[in-house]
């Protein structure tokens, strides 16, 4: 038993223990918020159970918690399916007919200049996303330079509690080569299947974020949907936390199960930590769910040959997911007519589907979604790229700079670039910053016939030489006048 003076001394003691409580509760209370969901909102996981903010995220300094298994998410991915893979693409490819309009009807073509093949593309998606349930609309684009039209498909999941974070989950579903039959299954039906199978997967599920399925045409002609899409999401203000844009997704020919993941440089910081955010996400999807046949690997380089660089151009997040078409071997199919789906890896295309479909769970933030604190999970380890040298640059050869040229598809040629796998060329119209009417990034030899270009117009070019390193500096401009019949 105590004395008085001590248990008087003991119970200011007490008293003092017990007002530092309760300061140090309400303090934490107040910088954490209370664990417990905000009123009105029910299912939501605890603050300290969610995702990883993203940069456009609307509460900031909000920890970042470990990446946590949720079998909620683990049921989404255990239901793709290899068979289904398989149909979806057979369908965009040509492969069998579909239905659309309530029609049987084979897409032999989903290039821009056969529009009647990629309108039913289009409106396919559109039955796709609508039977999935999700709000759907089109968004028709023009271009006045090359008077060519399409129109983008969007499907929606209405976010529950933080509706104005948007994240978009998208590919572009043209194709090339510019002919009646053009099956490209790996560029882009593939992309497309991961849309689709996204959709399909998340739709009846409540996310916190709203989540959009979108469905760009015009990539091969210089991400012309994409660019429309990004301009009107800027116009409205919208805030579009990350964007996952996929794009070939079917190629794995040594089995080694790499993909990449394009992001920004890092001598843009904020630019470059904000993509990463979104693509380790899907890194650790492939460790936290078993995806084991697949090695993910991510690229700060800036690769900007597809739609996701129409929003890293408005300063929007975003990530561009595709096969190894870099380090070590690419899609000899790549823009022909064999593109098709009998080339495709399927068990890797499919494993890539599932990481797609967890991937974007987890950006959205599934509500209710029990997703336990798992002990962290070391982010997976970037092995440095071979110390390969990067090519040198090549010397431009003909047509000989400042002729004039009498046909309208001209043959563009230069020196072969010591240690260079592949050329990319531009080829503007009217001045070095004119804009650019012919764009090719993996072309193997030192060659090239542009596309048919306008008689009585100049065009300006330059090439650039690349391997698994990098890329030489681009040439110096060479210009040619067209002074076709
Ligand atoms: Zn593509």
């Amino acid at each position: 038993m105590l004395t008085t003076h001590a248990a008087l001394h003991r119970a200011k003691f007490l008293l003092w223990v017990f007002a530092v409580a309760l300061i140090a509760s309400s303090a934490f209370l107040l910088a954490y918020g209370s664990d417990a969901a905000p009123s009105g909102v029910t299912g939501l996981a605890p603050a300290s159970q969610r995702v990883a903010p993203l940069a456009g995220a609307a509460i900031p300094n909000e920890t970042p918690i470990p990446f946590a298994y949720s079998p909620q998410v683990a049921q989404m991915i255990a239901g793709v399916q290899q068979s289904q893979v398989y149909s979806y693409t057979g369908y965009l490819s040509g492969k069998f007919p579909l239905t659309v309009g309530g029609e049987s009807f084979t897409l032999k073509t989903r290039n821009t200049y056969y529009p009647a093949y990629g309108n039913k593309a289009t409106q396919y998606e559109y039955e796709f996303l609508q039977g999935a349930g999700l709000a759907v609309s089109y968004q028709d684009w023009y271009d006045a330079y090359w008077d060519v039209s399409g129109r983008n498909v969007i499907g929606e999941i209405r976010g529950a509690t933080r509706p104005n974070e948007i994240v978009l989950i998208s590919a572009h579903l043209d194709d090339m080569p510019i002919r009646a039959v053009a099956p490209g299954a790996d560029d882009n039906a593939s992309g497309s299947v991961g849309v689709m199978m996204a959709a399909s997967r998340l739709a009846g599920h409540t996310f916190e974020r709203t989540i959009r399925f979108v469905f760009f045409t015009g990539e091969e002609d210089g991400y012309l949907g994409s660019y429309a899409y990004a301009q009107q999401s800027v116009a409205r203000n919208e805030n579009i936390v990350g964007v996952f844009n996929m794009d070939m997704l079917g190629w794995d020919g040594n089995n080694d199960g790499l993909l990449l993941l394009h992001i920004r440089k890092t001598t843009n910081p904020a630019g470059s930590a904000a993509d990463r955010a979104i693509a380790e996400v899907l890194t650790q999807v492939v460790s936290v769910y078993g995806l084991n046949g697949l090695a993910p690997r991510i690229r700060a380089d800036g690769e900007s040959e597809s739609d996701h660089s129409s929003f890293w151009d408005q300063g929007i997040p975003a990530v561009l997911a595709i096969e190894d078409d870099w380090i070590y071997e690419e899609n000899p199919y790549y823009h022909t007519q064999s593109d098709t789906i009998e080339t495709l890896n399927m068990p890797f295309f499919t494993n890539y589907v599932k990481a797609v479909v967890g991937t974007a769970a987890h950006l959205a933030i599934p509500v209710g979604s029990d997703i336990g604190t798992a002990t962290p999970t070391p982010t997976p380890t970037i092995t440095p790229t071979p110390t390969l040298v990067k090519p040198s640059s090549p010397a431009l050869l003909a047509p000989t700079n400042g002729v004039s040229v009498n046909t309208r598809q001209v043959a563009l040629d230069w020196s072969d670039a010591d240690r260079a796998t592949r050329y990319k060329v531009q080829v503007r119209r009217g001045s070095t910053t004119g804009d650019v009417v012919d764009r090719q990034k993996k072309l193997t030899t030192s060659q090239y016939s542009t596309v048919a270009l306008k008689s009585g117009r100049r065009y300006f070019w330059r090439v650039r030489a690349c391997n698994a390193q990098g890329c030489s500096v681009w040439t110096a401009y060479w210009n040619f006048q067209v002074r076709a019949p």
